[in-house]
């Protein structure tokens, strides 16, 4: 691996810094905040300069890149605004999974729409019963009647819920076989069939402009058709989607953790106190100073991970080490930023308190810390 990116790597960064500097209006953050509202024009303007596909093939509209420049615009989104970046960046979640299983004809309906930033995504594994880290279990069910599947039960707690265009589902189709992940399906829905309802979740602490909801589904017919991937083979696929999708959080992470940083640093060298700038004050600039290494060491273990999966030889432990690790850097750092803006950091105009509470879900969705942690631990038992 070089370490450094390359030319083209760094000019897309610059592409999308330049984007967020005209389009990602602070005033636009807290408004949509406040009345937790998706930021679409946004969506549909990034997609049409190609940051939302980065990784699609050209076949389909996309930019024909790989999961490190996919990281690297999410970064400099989340740099930019917390709250509008993870929501812009995570309007095509789960249409990975009709790029990696999905049929010729999936493909060709959903993955141009998604491209042009028509089509917005989502992807349902949570449940309101069973935890969201353990889906070996899973209580909603596709059963079938002569060629139709009929999908019934409630997902939790899905990105994009009431926005999508389409929603991949994941099912129990086998109820009869031990362990049960070996009987579990991914279905494609689309938002407008017979007995599919979304309903929206409030009052989120954070990424209030990234809309989450529940999803009820009550005899919710489809066919073979609408199968993503292998029947049965829907947990398997989950976890690899899961395994390349989480090194995306650590991208969120980063970002998050270097825009706080900067502010807080901006903020801290014309700030006086006792005569000085801030930053002169051992206590801010060393602390400052050591969560920028941090930042930067969180920052190599995502462009590795990301790095390795474009490289054929995904490394779950890489993955599961940079989202656990730049997820605790993105709060640790947040936290500072308030602290170091004092009282100002306290109010939501001065942006850090939004970041702090953005950067929590970090640790929560697409597998928690704990559950990172308890990645990392097999595989090293498995070495050592
Ligand atoms: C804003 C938001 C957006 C989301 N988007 C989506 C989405 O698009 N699609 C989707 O399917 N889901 C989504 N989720 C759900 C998210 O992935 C889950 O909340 C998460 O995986 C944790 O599951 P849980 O909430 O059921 O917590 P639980 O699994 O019940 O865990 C509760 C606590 O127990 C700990 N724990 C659990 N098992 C262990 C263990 N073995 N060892 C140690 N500790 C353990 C966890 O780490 C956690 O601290 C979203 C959630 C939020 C809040």
């Amino acid at each position: 691996m070089n370490f450094d990116l390359t030319e083209e790597q760094i000019a897309i960064k610059k592409a999308v810094r330049e984007f967020c500097e005209k389009e990602f209006k602070p005033e636009l953050a807290l408004e949509l905040d406040r009345k937790e509202e998706y930021p679409l024009e946004l969506y549909r303007k990034a997609a049409k300069l190609g940051f939302t596909s980065m990784f699609f093939p050209e076949e389909y509209g996309g930019q024909g890149c790989g999961l490190l420049e996919t990281c690297l615009v999410i970064e400099e989104m989340c740099r930019a605004d917390s709250s509008l970046g993870v929501a812009v960046s995570s309007g095509s979640f789960g249409s990975e999974l009709i790029l990696e299983h999905g049929t010729k004809e999936q493909k060709e309906k959903y993955l141009p729409r998604i491209c042009k930033g028509e089509f917005i995504s989502a992807a349902a594994f949570t449940e309101p019963n069973i935890s969201g880290s353990d889906i070996t279990r899973i209580e909603t069910t596709a059963t079938k009647y002569g060629d139709e599947w009929w999908i019934n039960g409630t997902k939790t707690f899905i990105t994009n819920a009431t926005i999508a265009d389409f929603i991949i589902v994941l099912t129990q189709t086998d109820t009869k076989v031990r362990p049960t992940y070996r009987g579990e399906t991914l279905f494609v829905v689309d938002k407008d069939v017979e007995g599919l309802e979304t309903t929206k979740l409030h009052d989120k602490m954070g990424i209030r402009c990234s809309v989450t909801g529940e999803v009820h589904f009550d005899n919710v017919k489809v066919t073979d058709q609408h199968i993503v991937g292998e029947l049965n083979r829907g947990f398997y696929h989950s976890m690899e989607f899961f395994d390349e999708t989480r090194v995306g959080v650590a991208a969120q992470a980063v970002g998050m953790a270097q825009g706080a940083w900067e502010i807080a640093f901006r903020y801290a060298k014309q700030r006086e106190a006792f005569g000085q700038p801030i930053l002169q004050h051992e206590a801010i600039g060393c602390t400052l100073a050591e969560l920028m290494t941090k930042i930067e060491a969180a920052r190599w273990l995502t462009y590795r991970a990301a790095w390795l999966i474009d490289i054929g030889k995904m490394d779950p432990m890489a993955t599961a080490m940079a989202k656990q690790y730049a997820s605790r850097v993105a709060m640790e750092t947040t936290d500072f930023a308030i602290q170091t803006l004092g009282g100002y950091g306290y109010l939501g105009e001065y942006r850090v308190e939004r970041y702090h509470r953005d950067a929590k879900i970090t640790e929560i969705y697409e597998g928690t810390s704990e559950i990172q942690k308890l990645t990392v631990l097999k595989y090293l038992l498995r070495k050592f």
